[in-house]
């Protein structure tokens, strides 16, 4: 036997594996209900709290709502979008940022230099691992679902164009999933509020609030569609974003010239997280650099912070400069956009939000919070294939499905106050109890005594 039909062999034990985790005597995997992935770029989490989202609110009330995810650093576009369906930080899955140089090939990624493989290829989304189990996806736009990652594009895919319409993406998502049923996997993204709130900043409530009902708009659309396809009672629909967004301004700039020859070093990438791979002594720049203003913190690799999950890959660059949040960094001139992302992951600014609805979720049930990462693993086994090696943890955010067993917060708050009321009624009657002995028995002590006292008992005397 070969060593590709050995490889077949094991597939096809998994796959009989999976159909018997999955299963309840009559159900395969084939039967499970389909995900849909949806991301609405730049929807930062208070955008709930601030504007109103009839539609949203409707997909969520009859399902689950995470108010807040802790998303991955850097809080940029791609990398958000790859940890979401790869379940790794950026340094592990290898898209840093929107702007990278990696010295080993000498290549330069930028977002209209996006395709190669190359960029890609350190991780493996959950459509090719799902197509690799026999399965199909479709892809209306979700960054990567394009290209060929580990040789393979989404089975279904619509080439990336800005001016596709919502409704012509959904529209494909919608009749790909109807028509095959093989696809188990579909992933649908829409560039807004992002380009609103980048335009005119997020404190900008007249056009925030223009975008935002047309997001909304769309929520209810997807709803319909899914209604009138026959999809939304066996779907499983995840809606979600990739990061916030915080108000910039011209009174906040932060100019290297300023600080630093332009011709010591080769800017990789901009702000608010700079990228700077020095062609002078490092030591020299790293020093002008910490110093240039208090509201940028400057980093040699080796010592950018753990908790930011970005130092392990090569091409993160010998400097860092991140920038403090609402703060832009320029090599001179003028502020470009009022609003930005990409600060620190732990700025609530710049998380989103993520909402469920569907067979597999509980109704009416919400969570504050888990990281970005944690989606992963839940979509994996949403599809019931096995996760790849990833930084999110299943058990993290389990309780949004109906099929686990967990511990409902009211039931454990009555619980507790329901023993409280009876330890209380115990002890009062105990009390009472305990009252009431001594006036009963005292008497006859005392008369004992009294009988005592009276016993005119010479021997005692
Ligand atoms: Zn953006």
């Amino acid at each position: 036997m070969n060593l590709k039909a050995v490889l077949c062999v094991l597939a096809a034990c998994f796959q009989s594996a999976i159909s018997l985790k999955t299963g309840n005597g009559t159900e395969t995997a084939r039967d499970l209900p389909p995900l849909l992935l949806v991301s609405f770029d730049g929807f930062r989490a208070d955008y709930l709290n601030k504007y109103s989202f009839p539609n949203l609110q409707k997909f969520y009330s009859d399902g689950v709502l995470i108010k807040q995810l802790t998303n991955v650093f850097t809080t940029k576009t791609f990398p958000n979008h790859y940890s979401l369906v790869t379940g790794l930080y950026a340094e592990s899955h290898g898209m840093l940022a929107s702007r990278m140089y990696d010295p080993r090939v000498k290549k330069i990624f930028t977002l209209q230099n996006d395709s190669d493989p190359f960029w890609w290829n350190e991780a493996t989304p959950i459509w090719v691992s799902l197509q690799k189990w026999g399965y199909k996806s479709a892809g209306a736009m979700w960054p990567g679902t394009d290209l060929q990652i580990q040789n393979q594009t989404s089975s279904y895919f619509l080439k990336y164009d800005s001016k596709v319409s919502f409704k012509e993406r959904l529209g494909n998502i919608t009749k790909w999933l109807t028509e095959d049923d093989s696809v188990k996997f579909a992933a649908l993204y829409w560039e807004e509020p992002d380009h609103t709130g980048h335009k005119y900043g997020p404190e900008n409530t007249t056009e925030m609030a223009r975008a935002l009902k047309e997001v909304d708009d769309h929520v209810g659309l997807l709803m319909e569609q899914l209604n009138q396809t026959g999809l939304w009672e066996r779907i499983n629909v995840i809606i979600t974003s990739d990061h916030g967004m915080v108000q910039c301004s011209q009174d906040r700039l932060i100019q290297l010239n300023k600080c630093v020859n332009p011709s010591s070093y080769v800017l990789v990438d901009l702000t608010p997280v700079t990228a700077i791979l020095p062609l002078t002594e490092v030591s020299v720049l790293y020093k002008n650099l910490s110093n240039c203003n208090v509201h940028m913190k400057a980093y040699l690799k080796a010592a950018i912070p753990d908790r930011l999950h970005y130092r392990n890959n090569e091409r993160i660059q010998p400097i860092i400069l991140v920038a403090d949040e609402g703060w832009t960094v320029v090599q001179q001139g003028n502020l470009k956009r009022l609003g930005d992302h990409g600060y620190d992951n732990s700025l609530p600014s710049m998380h989103p939000f993520l909402a469920a609805h569907g067979p597999a979720f509980r109704k009416d049930y919400w969570m504050n919070s888990i990281n970005s990462v944690d989606l992963y693993p839940l979509m994996c086994h949403l599809l019931g294939i096995p996760e790849l090696p990833n930084n999110g943890s299943f058990s993290a955010v389990h309780c949004v499905l109906v099929s686990e067993k967990c511990p409902d917060l009211g039931v454990i708050v009555g619980m507790v106050i329901g023993v409280l009321i009876v330890l209380s009624t115990i002890t009062f009657l105990f009390r009472l109890m305990k009252n009431r002995e001594p006036s009963t028995s005292r008497p006859f002590a005392r008369l004992e005594l009294q009988e005592d006292d009276d016993d005119d008992d010479p021997m005692l005397e």
